[in-house]
C-alpha cells in the first residue's frame, strides 16, 4: 500500500490514509458498528489533509501500513465516475454510453472490491460536476470534490480494489471528462428528439427523460437485473404523476428492450401493482 501511495503521488495525485480492513474482517477503527468499514479517513480533516509530498506519505504509511489509500479528486484534477451494478449502475452507464458516445473502455478504470467500477477522468478546466449519489442516474455516482480509494486498498468484502487488467494508470492515460458529463449535475440527460426530451419530467428523481430515453435506459439489461429495474422505473413514473396507461406503454417498451426481453404480462402486472400500491407523487428513497 505504501508503494502504491507513493506511485500515486508520483503521478501528481493527492493521497491521504483511510482506515483499512483487518485480517479477520472488520474496520481497523475497531468499532463493531462502523458504517463505512475501510472507507473513512485516518486523519482529522480527511481528504483535506491529502498530500503530494512523498515524505508525508511515507510517514503516514510507516505509521499505518495497512491504511487504505484515499485520493482527493479535486486537487488531483480527477473526476471519478462510480458505477454500482447492484443499484442499476451498469444499465444507467450503458444508456450514457449509447446516448452520448461516452466510451467507457479507454480511460483508467479500477474494479472496487464490491463489484463496482471506478472510471477516472481528467477534470475539465473551470468547472466540475458536483458530487452526488445517483447524479447521473441510478447506481452511478460522481466524485469530483470528494475522494475514492485507490488499488490495492482493501474492501469490506475482503477483496482488494484493483486496476482493470490493461487499464491501470501505467497502461493508459486518464482521459478528459467527456463533454456530455461535464454539465451532468442537472440530472440524467439522454439524447433523443426534442419532443422526446421534453416528454417527461420526473420530479424528485433528478430524471428528465424522453420516451425514447426511458426505453434506452433499460436496453440490454440482463436477466437478474430486469425485474428490479422495471419496478424502479414504474415507481419513478408513478412518483412523477404519469397516467397509468402511458406508464404501462413505457414499461412494456423497456421490458422489450431487456436482453432477453422481459415477459410482457409480468411487466404489465408489475406496473399495475406499483400503481395500486403507491399514491401519485410517491417518492421511493
Ligand atoms: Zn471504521
Amino acid at each position: 500500500l505504501a508503494a502504491a501511495a507513493l506511485a500515486a503521488v508520483g503521478r501528481g495525485w493527492w493521497v491521504f490514509p483511510c482506515h483499512g480492513i483487518r485480517l479477520g474482517g472488520g474496520c481497523t477503527c475497531g468499532r463493531p458498528d462502523c458504517r463505512h468499514p475501510g472507507k473513512h479517513p485516518r486523519t482529522a480533516r480527511g481528504h483535506r489533509d491529502a498530500s503530494v509530498d512523498p515524505e508525508v506519505v511515507r510517514r503516514w504509511w510507516g505509521r499505518w501500513p495497512d491504511a487504505n489509500i484515499g485520493v482527493a479528486c479535486e486537487p488531483s484534477g480527477l473526476v471519478v465516475i462510480d458505477i454500482d451494478p447492484r443499484h442499476g449502475g451498469a444499465a444507467t452507464w450503458a444508456a450514457w454510453v449509447r446516448a452520448d458516445g461516452v466510451d467507457l473502455v479507454r480511460t483508467v478504470t479500477s474494479l472496487t472490491g464490491g463489484g463496482g467500477r471506478h472510471l477516472y477522468f481528467r477534470a475539465a478546466a473551470g468547472r466540475s460536476p458536483r458530487d452526488g449519489a445517483g447524479r447521473l442516474g441510478a447506481g452511478v455516482d460522481v466524485k469530483a470534490r470528494g475522494y475514492v480509494l485507490l488499488p490495492p486498498s482493501a474492501h469490506a468484502t475482503g477483496r482488494r480494489y484493483r486496476w482493470l487488467p490493461g487499464a491501470g494508470p501505467d497502461d493508459r492515460d486518464v482521459e478528459p471528462l467527456p463533454a456530455a458529463l461535464r454539465n451532468a449535475d442537472c440530472g440524467l440527460r439522454i439524447a433523443g428528439s426534442d419532443r422526446d426530451r421534453a416528454a417527461i419530467h420526473i420530479p424528485h428523481s433528478g430524471l428528465e427523460v424522453g420516451d425514447g430515453g426511458v426505453a434506452a435506459l433499460l436496453a440490454g439489461t440482463a436477466e437478474g437485473g430486469r425485474n428490479v429495474l422495471l419496478f424502479r422505473l414504474a415507481c419513478r413514473l408513478r412518483g412523477g404523476g404519469m397516467p397509468e396507461a402511458r406508464a404501462l406503454a413505457l414499461v412494456l417498451r423497456a421490458a422489450a428492450n431487456c436482453r432477453p426481453p422481459y415477459d410482457r404480462a409480468a411487466a404489465a402486472e408489475l406496473t399495475r401493482r406499483v400503481y395500486r400500491t403507491y399514491p401519485p407523487g410517491y417518492r421511493k428513497s
